[in-house]
């Protein structure tokens, strides 16, 4: 008996469930769940079943450039091989299908280096660009052959390849120096800015282990708008993560950091800028608080390291973050961002080689010898490191200065045209080649804006908590910068007066997410995501 009546209610909820997700659509339906069904039996496997429905319509959505390789479902590697110009052919046409002819010039990440005579639009910003920091295809084409000579080699053994040792040495130099450090700054190169900052936490987690016994669940301060790298170092090396928020500038509060210190606190964690808003962190308070409590700073410059001290050089004003502020400890910064390099080159470095110690690994009882290894890749590509090396030394000091000038002219332009278009606002005061834009007029739904933007080819970077749009500024926006300022004030005056607009595209998804009090269900839906997308239909 009761066992028929709670299958006749779990039908029943099943039903309204099921009514409530077709007729009202996703947002109302998770607003339900959450608030008041979820811990009902059975609800769980139905929250899991419209994940996967929402996740796989939206998949759908996306693109798989199989077509252009002619391959079928479930792909192996052909009974025959191709030639040569069968695969040169299938480069080109993978190529295409990567950048859109009217795309080209439209994202506002990823996407550092202007390089492929493919693409037409690419060509010209690449074309005006060079002219107006005299950089040439050469740069390109030199860290393309450094990249091809050194591909096959190993870094994962310092004595077998003593050039790679050396080109390592010196890019870790090189950047240190870049970043006022004296002689006693080191490192190492790691494959980007995660792997800087997983080692940053790895490191100072061994460092607190070693050296205060009493430390139980370590955990590390920062801010809510620090990279998720630091989340994730935490979420696979065991540690916690206290964050602190913002404040109404966007920057850390020191106030709260200071409150959140406890007697398990390993580390602080500052940024330099934060990438969201491109506001620096305080990192002078931070780092004075730091020596107060004893404990290191880790400065992310992944995003600003290889931009801001060239951008101080301009004149800008550039608040202190680096190691000319006593206190801080490490400093990541990405070369494969702003230092013009190809992808999988960052450096992680630290005040003295006694704390880069911890970040060593080394192993001495395996049957197959002797193992040590300095970062989380046991293999490192030397073909990243020759990269970085070459950007480095071919484009100087005087190369990256041009480029930064060039890429400020464009930001400020930016900056000031945003400001006057009516009900936006830039967020904070962004500190180098980047900016937020938020909506300060209620009656326009920025992501709504984003969506427009969309529509008109321009690929937009969302921001949450509050909404907001980040751009970078990059190479390719050069010649496309007033196009986009043209774009953005038409779309926010059709969102002005379109309020339905709110609840439709992706602006409808972030307004269901923003609605939904439980995180697991979005994170949920993440994970189902790129479990999805990563399928071969
Ligand atoms: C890009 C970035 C990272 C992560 O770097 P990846 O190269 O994407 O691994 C970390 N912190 C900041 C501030 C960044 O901008």
């Amino acid at each position: 008996m009761l066992h028929f009546i709670e299958h006749a209610v779990f039908t029943l909820v099943l039903a309204v469930l099921i009514s409530i997700y077709y007729k009202k659509g996703p947002q109302q339906f998770f607003r339900v769940i959450v608030l008041a069904l979820k811990e009902l039996p059975g609800v769980k496997t139905i929250i899991d079943l419209i994940l996967k429905n929402e996740v796989s319509s939206f998949v759908k959505t996306t693109s798989l450039a199989q077509d252009v390789v002619k391959s079928k479902p479930r792909v192996l590697i052909p009974e025959k091989g191709f030639t040569a110009e069968d695969m040169r052919e299938q480069m080109k046409n993978l190529q295409k299908r990567n950048a859109n002819p009217e795309r080209d010039g439209n994202v506002f990440a990823y996407q550092y280096t202007l390089y492929d005579d493919n693409y037409k639009l690419q060509q010209e910003a690449f074309d005006l660009f060079c002219e107006k920091t005299g950089h040439s295809v050469e740069h390109d084409e030199l860290v393309k052959e450094f990249f091809h000579g050194f591909m096959h080699e190993n870094a994962l053994n310092p004595i077998i390849f003593p050039a790679l040792r050396l080109m390592e040495t010196e890019v870790v130099s090189m950047t240190s120096a870049m970043l006022n450090g004296n002689s006693e700054v080191v490192g190492f190169l790691t494959s980007g800015g995660t792997e800087s900052n997983l080692m940053a936490v790895k490191t100072f987690r061994d460092m607190a282990l070693a050296t205060r016994p009493n430390i139980r669940k370590p955990n590390i301060i920062a801010p809510i708008t620090v990279h998720p790298t630091i989340d994730k170092a935490a979420h696979y090396f065991g540690l916690e993560v206290i964050h602190t928020p913002m404040a109404s500038d966007f920057r850390a509060d020191v106030k709260a950091i200071e409150q959140a210190i406890n007697s398990d606190t390993v580390m602080l964690v500052a940024s330099a800028p934060q990438f969201c808003h491109a506001v620096m962190d305080p990192i002078e308070e931070i780092a004075a608080l730091a020596l107060k409590k004893g404990l290191p700073l880790h400065v992310d410059a992944c995003f600003g390291g290889f931009m801001l001290p060239w951008v101080e050089k301009l004149g800008y004003p550039v608040p202190k973050f680096d190691f000319r502020v006593p206190g801080v400890t490490s400093m990541s910064a990405d070369v494969h961002k702003y230092g013009f390099c190809v992808k999988g080159a960052s450096v992680i470095c630290y005040k003295n080689s006694d704390i880069r110690k911890y970040q060593i690994y080394a192993y001495s009882e395996w049957p197959g010898g002797l193992y040590g290894s300095p970062s989380m890749a046991g293999t490192r590509p030397g073909g990243n490191i020759a990269a970085a090396w070459a950007a480095m030394k071919a484009l100087g000091q005087d190369g990256y200065i041009d480029k930064a000038k060039t890429l400020m002219d464009t930001t400020v332009k930016m900056i000031k045209r945003i400001k006057n278009v009516k009900g936006l606002y830039i967020m904070g005061e962004p500190c180098m080649t980047a900016f937020a834009i938020a909506a300060r007029d209620p009656n326009i739904n920025i992501q709504a804006v984003a969506d427009a933007m969309e529509t008109k080819g321009w690929k937009m970077e969302r921001n949450q908590l509050p909404d907001s749009l980040h751009c970078s500024i990059l190479p390719h926006h050069i010649p496309v910068a007033d196009k986009f300022l043209d774009d953005l004030e038409d779309a926010t005056n059709y969102c002005r007066d379109n309020k339905a607009l709110a609840k439709k595209g992706t602006a409808g998804v972030y307004g269901m997410m923003a609605n939904i009090p439980d995180k697991g269900i979005v994170t949920d839906f993440l994970v189902e995501f790129f479990s999805e997308v990563y399928k071969c239909k």
